[in-house]
């Protein structure tokens, strides 16, 4: 099946060559020339990934990107912004892009970050929709609950946040700076205690404690691995 792009962008020109860069690449697109446009397409139609420009007339990017996480769309996205606005980095992936490009941007190194988005992207839905009988875990982030043994619990948006990144970077150590920087943003000062306190949280919510945690392990020294149940 044809992997699915959504390109948000309002330079016609920009746009249009994005397009037709991509549809020579295989890809089906789709597009939007304003913020509020690209939300009600992105809420009403599922894709493979999101291209979404910051500086956008009717709604920001950013705002965007905020509000389609806030709804529980996981779908990656990847920021586009222009050189100049330097806090773009830092808002976008704050606010639940998974990744950014600075124009003008190269075409190739554009095209990997894609497919690396995309992969991740399939890979943390798949682990959604799987329900093993085996498993004593289910996990919903799109609805945002566990059941775990036939029971289920309610998740907070962090612990949410927190699954998300983990089921994206299954099987790698994941050190509490990068936990905290997914997850908490950049911006106020929790400290990586704070990620041992919610992570601890998680566990009990999941059923992950005592010697035997089968899905998030403590690396010692180093941080935390996420094995999807
Ligand atoms: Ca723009």
């Amino acid at each position: 099946m044809a992997k699915s792009i959504l390109i948000v962008e309002d330079e016609v020109g920009l746009r249009n060559g994005l397009s037709d860069s991509l549809e020579a690449e295989g890809f089906e697109i789709t597009l939007a020339e304003n913020g509020a446009e690209g939300l009600e397409i992105a809420r009403n139609t599922e894709f493979s990934l999101i291209l979404l420009d910051v500086m956008l007339p009717e709604m920001d990017g950013v705002t965007v990107a905020k509000i389609l996480r806030e709804e529980n769309c996981y779908t990656p996205i990847i920021m586009l912004t222009a050189k100049s606005q330097l806090d773009d980095k830092v808002t976008g992936l704050r606010s639940g892009a998974d990744d950014y490009m600075t124009k003008p941007f190269d075409m190739e190194e554009l095209l990997a970050r894609i497919d690396v988005q995309i992969r991740r992207g399939e890979a943390a839905k798949k682990a959604q929709k799987v329900v093993s009988k085996k498993s004593e875990l289910t996990v919903d982030l799109k609805r945002g609950f566990v059941v775990v043994k036939g029971e289920e619990r309610q998740l907070y948006d962090q612990e949410i946040r927190l699954l998300d990144f983990f089921y994206k970077h299954e099987g790698e150590i994941l050190d509490r700076e990068q936990l905290l920087e997914a997850v908490w943003s950049y911006n106020g000062d929790p400290s990586t205690r704070t990620v041992d306190v919610h992570i601890a949280r998680l566990r009990q919510k999941i059923g992950d404690v005592g010697d035997a945690a089968k899905y998030i392990h403590t690396i010692r020294g180093k941080g935390y691995k996420f094995t999807a149940p």
